[in-house]
C-alpha cells in the first residue's frame, strides 16, 4: 500500500500526491484538484459556447408553432398571439438572414434592407402583455428584461437612463453581450410617456417627449454604452458596448382613453360620408371593437412623436379578460394557479380540490377588482395561506376542499384527515 501511494500521481499533469491537495482515483487513473478545476473551466467555456451557438444557429419556430406554444400559457388574446408570432418570426428571420451579431441592418440576397419591427401591445392591466413577452423569450431561449417607461427620464434628470434597460438585459444574459444583443425587452407603461396635451403649440409637455426621444435611439438600434455598475453614467467608468439593432422591443400600455381618440376619428369619417345609418352603427360598436381599429395617427393624437410611432410598426390589441377566461386562467394553462397550488400541497401529501363554484367566485371577485388576471395570484395566496401554514406539521391531512363559501370568507377550508377518511 505504501508503495502504491508513492507512485500515484495525477494522470493529467503528472504531479505526485505530495504536490497536490487532493488526488481523485478512477479505475487505473488519477486526477488532482487543480486539473479538476481546469477541466471544469474548460467545460463551462465549451458549454457556454454551445449556448451561444444555439443562439447563433437559432432556428426560428414557424409562426404557427410560436402561437401554439403561447396557447399553452396564455388564455384568449388570439389576435395578439398571432400578430406577435409573426412579428417574432420575422424579427429572428431577419437577424438570421444577416448572421447574428452583425452590426449592419439586415440585407437579403436581393439587397432589400429588412428593417426591425418592434411591437406595441395595447391592453388593460393584467391582460397578459408582460406574460406574452416573457413567454416568447423563454420559448426562444433568449435573454429577457422588463423596464418601466415611467422610471425613465431624460438625460440629465434624476431617474433611470435608457442605458439601464440594456444593462438589465445584459445582466439577465450573464453579461454575455452577444446573447443580450438578440434578447427581448418589454417596456411597460409606454402610454405614460405620451405628451399630455394634443395641442403641441399651447403647452409643450417636454417631459414625455424627451423620454420618447431617449427611447427612440435604442428602439431603432444604436451602439449603447452600458455602465456595468448601473446607475448614472460616470466619466471614469468603463462601458460595455451593446448593439441594440437586433434586440426586439415590445412596448405595452393600457392607453386609457385611446378608444375615444379612435372613435373621434372614425366618427368624423362616418359623419363625412353621411350622418345616417353608419354613425348609428358606429355608436353600437363596443370599446373593444373600436380599439381594434387603432391606426398610427391615433397614437399621434394620443401624444406620441411620429418618429417614435415609426419605430413601433406592429400594433396589436389585447382584450379585457372575461370572467370565463379568468376561470380558464385559474385552471387550464400549463402553469395554472390551481395546478401550482395542487402541486405545492401534494408535496405535503395532500390533495387539493377547488370546487367549480369556488373557482368561479375567485374569477367574479377578480373582475370586481378591475385588474384583470393580476389579482388572481394574491387571492389564491391569501386563500391558501392558513392551509399551507398548518399542513406541513399536521401529518394526517390527505385532502383539502375549498368551495365558494371559503372563497367568500364564510367558512374554513375542509380538511380530510386520515382517520376520518378511514372511518368513512
Ligand atoms: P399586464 O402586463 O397586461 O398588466 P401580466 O402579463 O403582468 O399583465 O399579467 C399578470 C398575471 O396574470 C400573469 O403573470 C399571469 O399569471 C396572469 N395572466 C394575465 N393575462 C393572462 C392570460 N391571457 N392568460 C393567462 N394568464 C394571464
Amino acid at each position: 500500500m505504501a508503495r502504491a501511494s508513492q507512485i500515484t500521481m495525477c494522470s493529467f499533469c503528472g504531479k505526485s500526491r505530495a504536490e497536490v491537495k487532493k488526488l481523485i482515483a478512477g479505475p487505473g487513473v488519477y486526477i488532482c484538484d487543480t486539473c479538476v478545476v481546469t477541466c471544469k473551466t474548460l467545460l463551462d467555456k465549451e458549454l457556454k459556447q454551445d449556448v451561444q451557438k444555439q443562439v447563433h444557429s437559432l432556428t426560428v419556430p414557424k409562426p404557427a408553432a410560436i402561437k401554439a406554444h403561447l396557447d399553452q400559457f396564455v388564455i384568449g388574446q388570439d389576435e395578439a398571439k398571432r400578430t406577435l408570432a409573426v412579428a417574432v418570426y420575422n424579427h429572428y428571420k431577419r437577424i438570421l438572414s444577416n448572421g447574428v451579431g452583425a452590426e449592419t441592418p439586415a440585407l437579403t440576397e436581393s439587397g432589400v434592407e429588412l428593417e426591425k419591427s418592434n411591437v406595441l401591445v395595447v391592453g388593460p392591466t393584467g391582460s397578459g402583455k408582460t406574460m406574452l413577452a416573457r413567454t416568447l423569450a423563454r420559448m426562444l431561449d433568449v435573454p429577457f428584461a422588463i423596464a418601466d417607461a415611467t422610471s425613465i427620464t431624460e438625460a440629465g434628470y434624476v431617474g433611470e437612463d435608457v442605458e439601464n434597460i440594456i444593462l438589465r438585459l445584459l445582466h439577465n444574459a450573464d453579461y454575455d453581450v452577444k446573447r443580450a444583443q438578440v434578447g427581448i425587452v418589454y417596456i411597460d407603461e409606454i402610454d405614460k410617456i405620451a405628451r399630455k396635451t394634443e395641442n403641441v403649440s399651447i403647452t409643450r409637455d417636454v417631459s414625455g417627449e424627451g423620454v420618447q426621444q431617449g427611447l427612440l435611439k435604442i428602439l431603432e438600434g444604436t451602439l449603447c454604452s452600458v455602465p456595468p455598475q448601473g446607475g448614472r453614467k460616470h466619466p471614469q467608468q468603463e462601458y460595455i458596448k451593446v448593439d441594440t439593432t437586433n434586440i426586439l422591443f415590445i412596448c405595452g400600455g393600457a392607453f386609457v382613453g385611446i378608444d375615444r381618440v379612435i372613435q373621434r376619428r372614425l366618427g368624423r369619417r362616418v359623419m363625412g360620408f353621411s350622418a345616417g345609418p353608419e354613425s348609428i352603427e358606429a355608436a353600437k360598436v363596443t370599446t373593444q371593437e373600436i380599439l381594434h381599429k387603432i391606426e398610427p395617427e391615433d397614437l399621434l393624437t394620443y401624444g406620441f412623436i411620429p418618429e417614435f410611432i415609426g419605430r413601433l410598426p406592429v400594433v396589436t390589441i389585447l382584450d379585457e379578460l372575461s370572467e370565463d377566461q379568468l376561470v380558464q386562467i385559474l385552471t387550464e394553462p400549463k402553469n395554472a394557479l390551481v395546478k401550482q397550488f395542487s402541486r405545492l400541497l401534494s408535496l405535503d401529501g395532500a390533495n387539493l380540490v377547488l370546487t367549480p363554484d369556488a373557482v368561479r367566485e375567485l374569477a367574479t371577485q377578480a373582475i370586481r377588482k378591475g385588474t384583470g388576471a393580476r389579482a388572481l395570484r394574491a387571492m389564491m395566496e391569501r386563500l391558501m395561506r392558513d392551509v399551507m401554514f398548518e399542513l406541513p406539521g399536521s401529518g394526517d391531512v390527505m385532502g383539502v376542499r375549498i368551495n365558494r363559501a371559503v372563497v367568500r370568507g364564510e367558512a374554513k377550508p375542509m380538511l380530510v384527515r386520515k382517520q376520518s377518511a378511514a372511518a368513512a
